[in-house]
């Protein structure tokens, strides 16, 4: 029975290797991360799903206080002469604006937006607030909710409405706008790599691929195991175009009236997509230990005789672990055999599992499973809870190594039209390629390929001398193509 029980947990979850996408979904929807909404393009997180959204945004929440930032809460509407402002900002984003038309019985007079991103909505505020030199800089962060209304939707990657946090700060000048913007991105790759195990690229948007009203958009972009990469967080130096337009002005020292200097950044729910897709694996989710709402999971194997001793004695070592300061839960639902069990928290990706049986007590031992190597310890039971935080260290280290290793070996170097060609009729990772700086080459190329450039290293690698891999033409720099969601 508990065999049968076994075959068809893992048989409900498609292999990676036979359809990537399926497996994505079956992960999130078996392991109970989110479910579709009602409404067409929207998204639940599920508890389980949000626990995770918790433990990385207070993560991230912490990194951006500790740099001198503070949260704020701005309105979800934005009338809509805020929002048409900013030619470029509003270009860019009429196509995925959702409209409030009418409160009530009552048509309103003017339109509301639900916020695609705040700048029009902040900027409004920050001409307000913002008078003299002494009220810079302003380093404030929102954590809210954003509605965009996309064509095609995917579970965390892409949804109508998402979470994120995105800052909005103003500055007295160029140069502090810039390095905030670059601060910021280097905060986010250590986060992602630190915290959510997860190697990334950081470097500078294209033009064709810059934030609509932005000066400078940097990227930190991280590569799926299906050969796609994946934006993970942008930060944007926005120089004074919505200071102009919003006519943000300050009286500087000079006694003179000055445009601000300002940046927006953001991650989304989008890292968690990025989690599931990067350690999954065909048992499911694998969680690095600092997101893990369950870091140990305690499973008793419980026989008749023994029942209420062994049961008493994983509820004692679940304790201990949480008073030791780990995450640990204790699985004593009676319905379920061990072996589901087993099953069930792989799918859900706990790094470790803590078998209790008979023979474990006899002996003076705890059978640990390491999800990400499933690696088998007898553990002696007094030397426990230093074991498993040493051992979930370990684990999150080694999960970081082995997606780094990963990026590595699918970050290829090409110098030539046709191997270049040849690699994006498959999906083959990163492509660093000469290209010659034109956008027509550049569009010419996400035509003829599906790739695009994900980044420009922030220190430029000199390419002149080269023929740019798309057009032939005289190369400039060294970029990094790829396919991306
Ligand atoms: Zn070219």
């Amino acid at each position: 029975m508990e065999e049968q029980d076994e075959k068809k947990f893992v048989k409900d979850i498609c292999r990676r290797d036979v359809d990537f996408s399926q497996w994505y979904i079956d992960v999130i929807r078996k392991a109970e991360l989110a479910d579709y909404a009602p409404v067409r393009g929207c998204m639940v997180i599920r508890p389980y799903g949000y626990a995770i959204w918790e433990l990385l945004r207070d993560a991230l929440d912490e990194r951006i206080k500790a740099t001198g930032h503070e949260n704020a809460y701005f309105p979800l509407l934005i009338p809509e002469s805020f929002l048409a402002k900013e030619a470029e900002h509003t270009e860019g984003f009429t196509p995925q604006v959702a409209w409030v038309t009418q409160g009530g019985t009552e048509v309103l007079e003017e339109r509301l937006a639900l916020r695609p991103t705040s700048e029009a909505i902040i900027c409004q505020m920050y001409a307000k607030w913002i008078r003299s030199w002494r009220d810079l800089p302003v380093l404030i962060n929102q954590w809210a909710n954003i509605v965009r209304w996309e064509k095609v939707t995917r579970l965390f990657l892409r949804t109508t409405e998402f979470l994120w946090q995105e800052g909005h700060t103003a500055h007295r000048t160029d140069d502090e706008a810039r390095e905030e913007a670059l601060k910021i991105l280097e905060l986010y790759g250590d986060f992602m790599n630190e915290i959510l195990a997860i190697p990334v690229y950081k470097g500078v948007k294209t033009d064709r691929e810059r934030f609509p009203g932005a000066l400078q958009t940097y990227t930190v972009e991280a590569l799926m195991p299906d050969g796609r990469a994946l934006q993970t967080g942008t930060s944007h130096n926005l120089g004074q175009h919505f200071a102009k337009v919003f006519d943000i002005t300050y009286l500087e020292e000079d006694n003179k009236l000055h445009y601000v200097w300002q940046t927006s950044w953001g991650v989304t729910t989008r890292l968690i997509g990025a989690l599931i897709m990067v350690h999954g694996d065909d048992a499911g989710l694998k969680l690095p230990p600092r997101v893990a709402p369950v870091q140990a999971v305690v499973v008793p194997i419980t026989f008749e005789k023994t029942k209420e001793d062994v049961l008493a004695k994983a509820h004692a070592l679940a304790d201990e672990l949480e008073v030791a300061g780990l995450r640990a839960k204790l699985d004593d639902r009676d319905e379920y055999k061990p072996g589901w069990k087993f099953n069930e928290w792989e799918l859900r990706g706990a790094p470790l599992r803590l078998e209790l049986g008979p023979k474990d007590v006899e002996k003076g031992v705890v059978t640990a499973v390491r999800r990400d190597t499933r690696e088998k310890t007898a553990v002696p039971r007094d030397k426990i809870a230093a074991w498993a935080k040493d051992t979930l260290e370990a684990i999150q280290g080694d999960m970081l190594a082995a997606a780094s290793a990963y990026l590595k070996e699918n970050t290829k170097t090409v110098d030539n039209h046709d191997d270049f060609y040849l690699l994006f009729e498959g999906r083959p990772g990163f492509v660093r390629a000469p290209w010659c700086g034109e956008t027509p080459c550049e569009d010419q190329i996400a035509d003829e390929t599906g790739a695009t450039i994900r980044f420009i290293p922030l220190e430029p690698e000199d390419a002149r001398g080269k023929d740019c891999a798309g057009c032939g033409g005289k190369a400039k720099v060294w970029a990094y193509f790829a396919k991306a969601y």
